[in-house]
């Protein structure tokens, strides 16, 4: 965890920066336009966020996070006054590669291999693992927000927007000063963080079986945005590996998608115990086995725009429903010990 306190300037942004109206992209909080650096000519993206407690939120912990390859460098935030509202204006890299399956889809050299599926999978297993040991849930991993640096073959995979990211130390944990130190601690008062960093293993379970074949694992049956049969879906984990798309994949990569889409948060992998399999931690050597996601991400056309307000609209559900099991659980988590330990801190 980078432990550096950092404050955004106060100066204004066009001491610095030049910005275009180059949109970028469109978020849910507004707009990401291009930007450049004066001093150096560099080509950034700034993210302007209407200052409010969420706001800086995202922003503390997505700079708390940067430093590792393959998440989103912020490189300056500042707090100004931008048409007339109180904004942070975050200064990132910026990311000319486009998105993760974008690039799949485009892709001109043959065809697409279970082994560049293992690459991809182990470059955003080492962003989330810098995150999850930092105490730090994403909770909105989804192909969106996986990017390129550039369209060169050697560009870099990133994880960007913490607009959901959430500190996964509970109120128990603080207490675990070491003149505090519990000879136990009942599950459910350590476990309920567990769960926030569960939902990001689900997303990585769900990005993996897409690049393995080029269609969701779950799916609504006619189209709609999210029937309750896709809610039972999931819940249930009702998914199979249909052929001829997942006749060749490997079953190592097949037991790895079951342990990360299990149903019981309690029971899904955890980050290190995803990066420890072979299937990721030996990507090199993976078969280059020919896959079907290259030609069906290139025929899927309109049901792409779906399958990603699918995702979307399921971890929207997954962190309401981790967020009320958390609460609960601390509701309920009333033995005498952690009473006394709290009236001790209370004091
Ligand atoms: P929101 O939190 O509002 O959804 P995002 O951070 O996801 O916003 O950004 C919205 C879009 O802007 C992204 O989907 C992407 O297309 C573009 N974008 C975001 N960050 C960058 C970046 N650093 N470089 C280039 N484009 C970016």
């Amino acid at each position: 965890m980078n432990s550096i306190s950092r404050t955004p300037k106060t100066s204004p942004i066009t001491d610095d920066y030049d910005i275009s109206n180059t949109v970028l992209g469109l978020g849910i909080n507004g707009k990401v336009v291009e930007c450049q650096e004066k001093r150096t000519g560099i080509k950034r993206a700034l993210k302007v966020l209407h200052d409010s407690a969420k706001a800086r939120r995202e922003v503390e912990l997505h700079w708390r996070a940067s430093g590792c390859i393959h998440i989103v460098e912020i490189i300056d935030v500042y707090d100004n006054t931008y048409g007339g509202k109180r904004c942070l204006l975050v200064v990132m890299e910026c990311m000319d590669g486009g998105e993760l399956f974008q690039r799949i889809q485009d892709n001109r050299e043959g065809a697409f291999t279970e082994r560049q599926a293992a690459e991809i999978m182990h470059s955003i297993c080492v962003a989330v693992r810098h995150l999850h040991d930092s105490n730090i849930a994403h909770r909105d991993i989804k192909p969106e927000n996986l990017l390129y640096t550039s369209m060169q073959p050697n560009a870099i995979l990133k994880l960007t927007d913490f607009g959901f990211a959430k500190e996964t130390l509970t109120p128990a944990d603080t207490l675990q000063t070491p003149c505090y130190t519990p000879y136990y601690v009942a599950p459910e008062v350590l476990g309920p963080e567990k769960y926030d960093k569960s939902c990001d293993i689900w997303s990585l379970g769900v990005v993996m079986y897409i690049l393995l074949c080029g269609f969701p694992p779950f799916y609504s049956n006619h189209g709609l945005a999210i029937s309750p049969g896709m809610k039972k879906r999931i819940r249930l984990g009702q998914y199979d590996f249909p052929e001829p798309e997942w006749s060749n994949v490997s079953p190592e990569a097949k037991n790895l998608i079951r342990g990360m889409l299990s149903v019981d948060p309690a029971k899904r992998l955890t980050i290190h115990q995803v990066m420890a399999s072979p299937w990721v931690r030996q990507h090199a050597h993976v078969p280059q086995t020919p896959l079907y996601t290259h030609a069906l991400l290139r025929d899927a056309g309109d049901a792409w725009a779906d399958v990603q307000d699918e995702m979307t609209r399921s971890l929207a559900t997954m962190r309401v429903d981790y967020d009320q099991v958390q609460i609960k659980a601390l509701e309920q988590s009333n033995n005498s010990l952690l009473n006394k330990r709290r009236n001790k801190v209370g004091a």
